[in-house]
């Protein structure tokens, strides 16, 4: 974040400054790397540095404070002042905001003044924040030494109050928590400072060059000592007032405690007050769910397009969002970001699914009685932080009025986790209640415009509303009174906020006004007087006004209170409505389209028949592009086929068949219903992604750097329940380097990880794994070839691709026929070279070939030696004889 700072006024003498100014530089001071909003009547001003970065960054004017014009100086209205705030937060800078303390006109003096909060992208609200997104601040720490360390990553959402933390361990443990960083892609990060450039014990240095890290737009550096024990562990126990962790289930995670308990001195340090929606911390282990690493959640493309800026209709959560609820949109979001892998929850979902599925009325009176329910979440979160004003809680009681409705409509649903969700539903009455009886039905915007309290709720403040309501009705009969006995008819009684009460006379009439009239004002038109009974009506009208502000603001206090205190009762609410929002949606989408409740078992084959992809197929039905071609999966990692090898030309939809099937596990294990006449699944515990190129220059990287890293971690981690998605391995470096590493790699999953895994390629040399692995089968896509050139029929069946069709695709793409031409020529030859080079090769390592033990495969290496001659093999034969030779010397 770029963030520079107004060096010139704490370079000022203090004592040459007026006294306004100096109060400017102490706050200055206390919040150097932040743009001070320092409040001087109806302007937040900004001076010196900070004004010539506002000015440019918001486009406002840049005016000078004194005649010397050496002090620069910019401003905006106090109450225009959030949209220019949301600016320069979305920009990634910081915020303190100075406020006035008391008020000018009985302030003896300078009006004292105070920074009451400072902004950062991760602790403001946002009202643009959109409703499926969640607004992590996240912190993380790395404690222990040479031999163990930990890794410690808190997550807050301020603006819904949802707090949780989790630690890492073991010599991965930063890769894995910036990994977590890069799935969550919180706003804003904090660290201790001496974290970043200190060296983790897998030996790399712990810097900004992370993947994950360089994605997060702020990153602040708190101060080292807030992320230790003494400090943090504290300041975690006194917020949620126990007297041990282990209560909040942290018992054994002190690193995780540590992360959360710096985050909560940052909305400290942060004046983010009490933060009383944040009432409770959960640990969480990303163990217990399908575990998705960030690669593989932009991959494919679970929650954003793969390149910032495309459309979201790419997406996932696009396609599976027909949630209500802003709180059900974001239950989905980060479902399909933490799929299950307890059989027994998913089982309960698909349960509640199917039930919902077949049930259309009980289903539409769900989402009939969810519609309209605003942001439950959203809106505590802005009563906890005081930025909720009357039509905010009157918004809430709106909610409210829905829960019994909703809750009548689940109760008729029979599913154990229907059951669940209606039991001890709490519709949250009582609050209900106490708003719709304490506020008017159409408050005003600001508690300051009064008329926010209802009638009848305090008698002190109905007394004072009918004594200005006489006032005023006794200042419309001195108008009439007055209008009589000057004669003039125009005369008026009016009001303003500077002089009070007045009696205006137009300057024709100015000599008809009686003599007991004391002049007040005078104006190019008019002149204003009072009367000492005008002058004792307005004491008893101000007087009156301002007591009852008074008592409106001490109600309204009181109802907040009490909506706070009931946070955890809403939060619980919201949790449910956020899960029957995702289940309906789920019911709604599979009656729909025609979705199959998918088999799940503890362990066993990956199974579709007739399976979509459901982004595709979305997009093919609304553009019209035509129809998606159903296709099928078989794996098993026990018995049947463990490696499916898919090759076909380009276009052909090799890699949509690979996303497809990591897509139908997902959803499967979030509980949804999936597009396929039939799915059978043995529980996946990760999914491994290798798709495409993703070049990261920016960060050093070559693309085939990226690639063997992500190879790196699917070798080194993957075990025999995970899925794994290969795509065209191998493909950025040197033809015979990438199919050597593509070649070993689809032997090492075969024997020694056994995952279930889909590997698409290019090298049809790979297809000749499948006559020496057992458990490697070879797909291929098909095309047609007429006339006209070639026709992707997009339909998978086995067997290998007999060619590439790289040179036809590229005619489609509009290359010169020249150009195609001569591409043939020269295809032609390299292959006759590759040939020739291949039977060279197996000539020269066959008498060693002789030299060795003879184990079964040599035996059979040197039978069919025998059978042929080394001469007359096709590349195939003998790349296929070569491979097996090198194997068996190597043996
Ligand atoms: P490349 O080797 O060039 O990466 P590919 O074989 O991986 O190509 P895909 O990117 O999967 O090909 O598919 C190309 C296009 O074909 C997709 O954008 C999609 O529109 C269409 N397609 C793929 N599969 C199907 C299908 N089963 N039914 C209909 N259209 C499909």
């Amino acid at each position: 974040m770029s963030q520079e700072t107004s060096a010139s006024i704490l370079s000022t003498d203090s004592a040459a400054l007026s006294p306004a100014m100096r109060q400017y530089r102490a706050a200055k001071e206390a919040h150097p790397d932040t743009l001070l909003f320092f409040r001087m009547g109806d302007f937040y001003e900004l001076f010196y540095e900070d004004a010539v970065v506002a000015s440019r960054e918001l486009q406002l004017t840049l005016t000078a404070r004194d005649k010397a014009k050496s002090v620069p100086m910019c401003g905006v209205p106090y109450h225009a002042a959030e949209s220019y705030l949301q600016r320069l937060l979305r920009k990634g800078f910081r915020v303190a905001i100075c406020e006035q303390m008391e008020d000018p006109k009985q302030a003896k003096g300078v009006v004292r003044r105070e920074v009451t909060r400072v902004l950062t992208p991760g602790t403001a609200l946002d009202p643009s924040l959109s409703a499926e997104q969640s607004n992590y601040l996240a912190s993380i720490v790395l404690e222990g030494a040479s031999d163990h360390q930990t890794c410690g990553v808190a997550l807050l959402d301020l603006s819904t109050g949802e707090f949780r933390t989790t630690e890492f361990s073991g010599l991965t443990a930063w890769l894995q928590a910036t990994d977590e960083l890069g799935r969550v892609r919180p706003v804003e990060l904090l660290y201790g400072s001496g974290l970043l450039g200190s060296v983790n014990l897998a030996g790399e240095s712990v810097e900004e060059g992370s993947a994950a890290l360089d994605t997060i737009r702020t990153k602040t550096a708190l101060e080292s000592w807030a992320y230790t024990p003494d400090h943090a562990l504290p300041l975690l126990r006194s917020h949620f007032r126990v007297h041990s962790l282990d209560g909040l289930g942290l018992h054994g995670h002190e690193t995780a405690a540590i992360a959360a308990g710096a985050l909560l001195h940052y909305m400290r340090a942060t004046k983010q007050g009490d933060l009383e929606h944040v009432n409770g911390l959960r640990f969480y282990e990303r163990s217990s769910c399908l575990e998705l690493d960030a690669v593989s959640v932009r991959n494919l493309e679970l929650v954003e397009p793969l390149f910032s800026g495309e459309s979201q209709q790419t997406t996932l959560f696009y396609t599976l969002d027909a949630c209500c609820t802003p709180m059900g949109k974001r239950l989905l979001r980060a479902t399909l970001l933490r799929p299950s892998s307890n059989l027994h929850e998913i089982e309960e979902r698909l349960d509640a699914v199917a039930e919902a599925t077949t049930d259309l009325r009980r289903r539409e009176d769900i989402r009939q009685a969810m519609n309209g329910l605003l942001d439950l979440e959203r809106l505590l979160g802005r009563v906890a932080l005081d930025s909720a004003g009357p039509r905010e809680v009157m918004a809430l009681a709106a909610t409210l009025r829905c829960l019994p409705g909703l809750s009548a409509a689940i109760g008729q649903l029979h599913a154990a986790r229907w059951a669940d969700l209606t039991f001890g539903f709490d519709t949250l009455a009582d609050l209900h209640d106490l708003v719709t009886r304490t506020i008017t039905d159409d408050p005003p915007v600001s508690l300051s415009d009064g008329g926010i309290i209802r009638e009848g709720v305090n008698a002190e403040l109905d007394e004072l509303r009918e004594l200005s309501r006489s006032g005023r009705q006794a200042l419309a009969a001195i108008e009439e009174r007055e209008r009589q006995r000057t004669g003039i008819a125009s005369l008026k009684v009016r009001f303003n906020n500077v002089f009070g009460y007045y009696i205006e006379v137009t300057k024709a009439n100015a000599k008809a006004v009686p003599s007991d009239y004391e002049r007040k004002q005078t104006l190019v038109n008019a002149e204003r007087f009072t009367t000492p009974e005008l002058k004792e009506y307005e004491t008893k009208i101000l007087t009156a006004q301002e007591r009852s502000s008074e008592i409106e603001r001490r109600i309204f206090a009181e109802v907040r209170r009490q909506i706070l205190d009931a946070a955890a009762r809403i939060r619980e609410t919201a949790r449910r409505v956020a899960e029957v929002d995702l289940l309906t949606c789920f019911a709604h989408l599979s009656a729909l389209r025609g979705w199959t409740r998918p088999v799940v078992h503890e362990t066993g084959p990956l199974e579709f028949v007739a399976a979509r992809h459901p982004v595709v197929e979305r997009r093919l039905e609304e553009s019209g592009a035509g129809r998606f071609v159903p296709n099928s999966v078989h794996l098993d990692a026990d018995s049947g086929p463990s490696i499916l090898l898919i090759t076909g030309p380009n276009m052909g939809g090799k890699s949509t068949y690979l996303r497809q099937a990591a897509l139908l596990v997902i959803m499967a294990q979030c509980g949804s219903f999936v597009p396929a006449e039939h799915m059978r699944l043995g529980l996946v515990d990760r999914i491994y992604t290798r798709i495409g190129a993703s070049d990261n220059v920016a960060r050093g990287r070559s693309t085939f750097m990226v690639e063997m890293t992500e190879t790196a971690a699917i070798l080194n981690s993957a075990t025999n329940r995970s899925l794994v998605l290969l795509d065209e391995m191998g493909r950025g470096t040197a033809t015979y380097d990438g199919l050597s590493l593509a070649w070993a790699t689809v032997e090492h999953l075969h024997d020694r990880i056994g995952a279930r895994t889909l590997f698409a390629t290019h090298y049809h040399e790979l297809t000749l794994l499948a006559d020496k692995l057992e458990r490697l089968r070879n797909l291929r896509v098909t095309v047609k070839e007429t006339a006209a050139g070639i026709v992707f029929l997009h339909s998978v069946e086995a067997g290998p691709a007999s060619k590439s069709y790289g040179i036809e695709v590229a005619r489609l793409a509009g290359i010169p026929s020249a150009v195609i031409a001569r591409a043939r020529e020269v295809l032609k030859l390299h292959e006759r070279a590759e040939s020739q080079q291949v039977r060279e090769a197996v000539s020269s390592h066959a008498p060693s070939l002789q030299m060795t033990m003879f184990t079964p495969l040599s035996q059979r290496i040197v039978d069919r030696l025998a059978e042929v001659d080394v001469d007359g093999l096709t590349p195939r034969e003998a790349l296929n004889l070569l491979a097996d030779l090198q194997r068996e010397l190597k043996g």
